[in-house]
C-alpha cells in the first residue's frame, strides 16, 4: 500500500542532495517503528537514492526546556525510545538521540542528509520546531502525517463548532485512510554508519532507567507501574482490551468502573501507536457489534480529531481569553462574584483533599496511577470550576493538574477538553449559580455508576503501584 498523498507536504521542494550520506528522518510525534507512514516513506526514498536510513530524536528536558517536563513522562517516553531503538536495529536503520531540540539535531544532521523526513503533531511546540527547520535546513524537507486518521486540512480547513459539524466531514472520508500499511525492506542497511561518519552518538536509551537518572526532571511526579511505555506495550494493551472489553464498549463506555476503555490514550499521545492501526484491529475484533465500533471510532476518530482541529486552528489554546468561546466567558463572568461555598487550594485539589469522596478517589487514581476514565474526567474539571475562586484560574488549575499528573497530558486532547469543561465545543444550558449556562455536572451523575466498585478498584491499583 502507498502512502496516501494526502498524507505528504513537501516543505521545502528542492531535489536531493547529490553526493548525501544517508536519508535522515527526525522521529518526533510518531515514536514507533510499525505502521509509520514516515519511517516507510524514508525507507522508500533511501531505497530510490541506494542510501542507508538515518533516524533522530532531539531530547529535551528540564533543563533545555521542555514545559513540565516530569519523571511520570519521560520514563514513559524512554521506554518508548528503547523499543525504536531495538526495532531499528532489527531493520538495518541507524538511530542517534541527542540531547537538543529536535530542531537542533535535525538541522545539523541534515547537512550530510539527501533529503529530510517529518512526521507531524499539532501542537505550538511542534508547529514552531517545523518553522525552524524549514527556515534553516538547505535539503529537501517532506512531512509526512501519520498520527491522525483523516489528515486534518484534508477533513476540514477552519476551526470546528462542535463534534457534529466535524463528524459528517470525516464519516465521508475515514474509509479512505483505513488501510494497512506494510513495512517496506531497506535495501541499504546502516551498519556501522555512525561510526564511519564520526556522527555524535549520543545517548544510549536501551536502558531507560538509566537515562532517566541523567536527565533534569520534576521528580515529584514519578514513573508508574500500570503503564509501560513503547509499540509492544501498546499492541499488548490492544489485544487484552479487545479480547476482554471490547464488547459493550458501546453501552459500558461511561461507566468507569466497567473497564470498557482502552487505555490507548497515553500510547497515542507518545505516538508509540497508530491511531489507523487500532482503527483496522476495531474494525474485524471479534464478538463486539456495530454500536461497539462506532462508539470507539466516534471517540478515535471524531473526538480525538476534534481536538486536533481546534489545537490547530486556535493559536492560544492554552489561554483561558482565547480557548474558550465568547458566550461562554460572558456567562461565567456575569456569575464571578456568585457565592462558592465550597472553595479549595491547588495543593488540596492535588492531594484529593476535598468534601466529595468520589472525586478524591478519582484525583488518587489520576496522582498515583496517571490515568482516569473520561466520564470521571467530566465531573473532575467541572468541580474545579466550581471550587475555584475565578473561572480564570479553574482553567488555569485544570491544565496544570491534567498536564502534571496524567500520562496523555500535554496532548492536543488535553488543551481541547480542558476547553470543553468551560463550553468550547458545547452549547448553552439551563442558567446556574457560577456556570452561568455553562454546562453543569452534578454529584447524582455518580449515581449513574457502581462507585464503591470504582472504589475497590483505584485503591487496588494504587497498592500495586506501592508494591
Ligand atoms: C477534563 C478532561 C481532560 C482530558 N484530558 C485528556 C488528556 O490530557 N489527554 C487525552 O488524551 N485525553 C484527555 N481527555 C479525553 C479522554 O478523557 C481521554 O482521551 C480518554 O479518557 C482516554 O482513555 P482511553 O484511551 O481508555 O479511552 P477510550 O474510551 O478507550 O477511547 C479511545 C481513544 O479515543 C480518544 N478519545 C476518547 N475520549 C475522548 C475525548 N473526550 N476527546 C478526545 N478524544 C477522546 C482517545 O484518543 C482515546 O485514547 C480529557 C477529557 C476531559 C473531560
Amino acid at each position: 500500500m502507498a502512502i496516501q498523498p494526502a498524507r505528504i507536504r513537501v516543505l521545502n521542494d528542492v531535489p536531493p542532495r547529490d553526493g548525501a550520506d544517508y536519508v535522515l528522518y527526525l522521529m518526533q510525534q510518531a515514536m514507533r517503528v510499525p505502521f509509520n507512514p514516515a519511517l516507510e516513506g524514508a525507507i522508500e526514498e533511501a531505497n530510490r537514492l541506494k542510501l542507508p536510513l538515518l533516524v533522530c530524536f532531539g531530547l529535551l528536558d528540564g533543563a533545555n526546556g521542555f514545559p513540565e517536563a516530569n519523571a511520570r513522562h519521560y520514563a514513559f517516553l524512554l521506554q518508548g525510545l528503547a523499543d525504536v531503538a531495538a526495532a531499528l536495529s532489527r531493520r538495518g536503520i541507524a538511530f542517534l538521540v541527542q540531547r537538543a531540540t529536535p530542531a537542533e539535531v535535525a538541522i545539523d544532521l541534515s547537512e550530510r542528509a539527501a533529503l529530510l523526513v517529518l512526521d507531524r503533531g499539532y501542537l505550538a511546540i511542534q508547529k514552531r520546531w517545523y518553522d525552524e527547520i524549514g527556515r534553516a535546513a538547505k535539503c529537501r524537507i517532506v512531512q509526512v502525517e501519520g498520527d491522525v486518521v483523516v489528515p486534518l486540512e484534508t477533513a476540514s480547513t477552519k476551526h470546528e463548532y462542535a463534534a457534529r459539524t466535524l463528524r459528517p466531514k470525516l464519516q465521508k472520508l475515514w474509509d479512505g485512510y483505513l488501510e494497512p500499511l506494510a513495512p517496506r525492506t531497506v535495501e541499504n542497511p546502516a551498519e556501522g554508519l555512525t561510526k564511519r561518519l564520526k556522527l555524535n552518538v549520543g545517548l544510549d536509551v536501551s536502558d531507560p532507567d538509566k537515562l532517566l537518572a541523567k536527565l533534569t526532571l520534576d521528580t515529584t511526579v514519578g514513573p508508574v507501574k500500570r503503564f509501560r511505555g513503547g509499540y509492544t506495550e501498546a499492541a499488548g494493551h490492544l489485544e487484552l482490551f479487545l479480547e476482554n472489553a471490547f464488547a459493550g464498549y458501546g453501552a459500558g463506555r461511561n461507566k468507569p468502573e466497567a473497564g470498557a476503555a482502552s487505555h490507548m490514550s497515553p500510547y497515542l499521545h507518545f505516538g508509540h501507536i497508530s491511531p489507523v492501526e487500532i482503527a483496522l484491529a476495531i474494525r474485524v475484533a471479534k464478538d463486539a457489534d456495530r454500536d461497539d465500533r462506532s462508539a470507539y471510532l466516534e471517540e478515535l476518530i471524531v473526538r480525538r480529531g476534534l481536538a486536533m482541529n481546534h489545537v490547530f486552528h486556535r493559536q492560544g489554546y492554552d489561554d483561558y481569553a482565547r480557548a474558550v468561546p465568547e458566550w461562554a466567558r460572558k456567562t461565567l463572568a456575569e456569575h464571578a462574584d456568585d457565592p462558592r461555598p465550597n472553595l479549595y487550594s491547588e495543593e488540596e485539589l492535588a492531594e484529593g483533599e476535598t468534601h466529595d469522596h468520589y472525586w478524591n478517589v478519582a484525583m488518587r487514581e489520576m496522582r498515583e496511577t496517571g490515568y482516569m476514565h473520561n466520564q470521571l474526567r467530566m465531573y473532575w474539571g467541572k468541580k474545579i470550576l466550581e471550587w475555584s475562586p475565578s473561572p480564570e484560574e479553574a482553567f488555569a488549575r485544570t491544565l496544570r493538574l491534567n498536564n502534571r499528573y496524567f500520562l496523555d497530558g500535554r496532548d492536543a486532547n488535553s488543551f481541547t477538553n480542558v476547553a470543553w469543561i468551560f463550553g468550547l465545543h458545547d452549547r448553552p444550558w439551563q442558567t446556574r449559580p457560577i456556570f452561568g449556562s455553562v454546562r453543569y455536572q452534578s454529584e447524582n451523575s455518580l449515581r449513574k455508576f457502581d462507585a464503591k466498585g470504582y472504589e475497590r478498584a483505584v485503591t487496588r491499583l494504587c497498592e500495586a503501584e506501592k508494591g
